[in-house]
């Protein structure tokens, strides 16, 4: 299962296929992408191999875009399928998701959103995951950053993930806590994967995310890293990868 993300200047839907088939080493079971067109955000997935996701991808959605987040899953709640694949939309469309790992307490979380008038379309913990970010962000009127902070501060489990709102396209929100993430600080530009292998070409300067921490990845911005937990700021260690 993998990561990948690209924001900057360049198209980002080839940067984030020719990633995803390098972390195919992985394994997985299904594939997809979330593309920021200028106006809205296009998603493409399908279970199955990252090719049968290129060989469909452009009969469904116009790849144009310099935002995108693409996805290789592991099934871990709900059968591989071309629903439970990621990304994940929020109820209101506005939010998309990427996530490996397991939300333990999934279930009481969808339950109380249930209840609180959200439809669920697939079986998996993360669309559970997306709709509570979305919640806090309505209800607490915050950004998307600190919408997720509160969130995975709700959550017992294991994650990365990746999160665009269309509201705000100019950044990603990214998570760790038991699986790997890491950022490619290019110029102008970032990656998001979970090893360089994805981003290796293009910068090798990359901040290894450590668990429990969060950052904020924006356009012509520098990196903002933060404790999940405790809010507190952490100064990103940017290190020079050997290649
Ligand atoms: N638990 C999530 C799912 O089953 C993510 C699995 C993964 O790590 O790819 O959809």
């Amino acid at each position: 299962c993998g990561i990948v993300g690209y924001i900057g200047h360049r198209e980002a839907y080839p940067v984030v296929l020719k990633g995803l088939k390098r972390l195919e080493y992985r394994g997985y079971d299904s594939a997809g992408v979330a593309i920021y067109d200028g106006k809205n955000i296009k998603l493409s997935k399908t279970k199955g191999k990252v090719v049968d996701l290129e060989n469909r991808i452009k009969d469904e959605i116009s790849v144009d875009g310099t935002l995108a987040i693409g996805h290789t899953r592991w099934a871990t709640h709900g059968e591989p399928n071309d629903v439970n694949s990621h990304p994940h939309y929020s109820n209101s469309g506005e939010l998309v998701i990427i996530h490996n790992g397991i939300i333990e307490n999934y279930e009481p979380l969808k339950q109380e959103l249930i209840n609180r008038g959200y439809v669920f379309h697939s079986d998996t913990d993360t669309e559970v995951l997306v709709n509570l970010i979305e919640d806090v962000k309505k209800n607490e009127d915050v950004k998307l950053g600190k919408a997720v902070q509160i969130a995975l501060n709700q959550v017992v489990g294991a994650y990365a993930i990746a999160v665009f709102d269309q509201k705000k396209p100019d950044e990603i929100v990214v998570a760790r806590l038991g699986s790997p993430l890491v950022i490619g600080v290019g110029e102008d530009e970032f990656f998001i994967a979970s090893d360089a292998s994805p981003f290796i070409e293009y910068t090798n300067n990359a901040i290894y995310l450590e668990d429990e921490e969060m950052a904020i990845v924006r356009r012509g911005k520098k990196v903002k890293v933060r404790k999940i937990k405790d809010d507190s700021l952490v100064d990103p260690y940017v290190q020079e990868l050997q290649l």
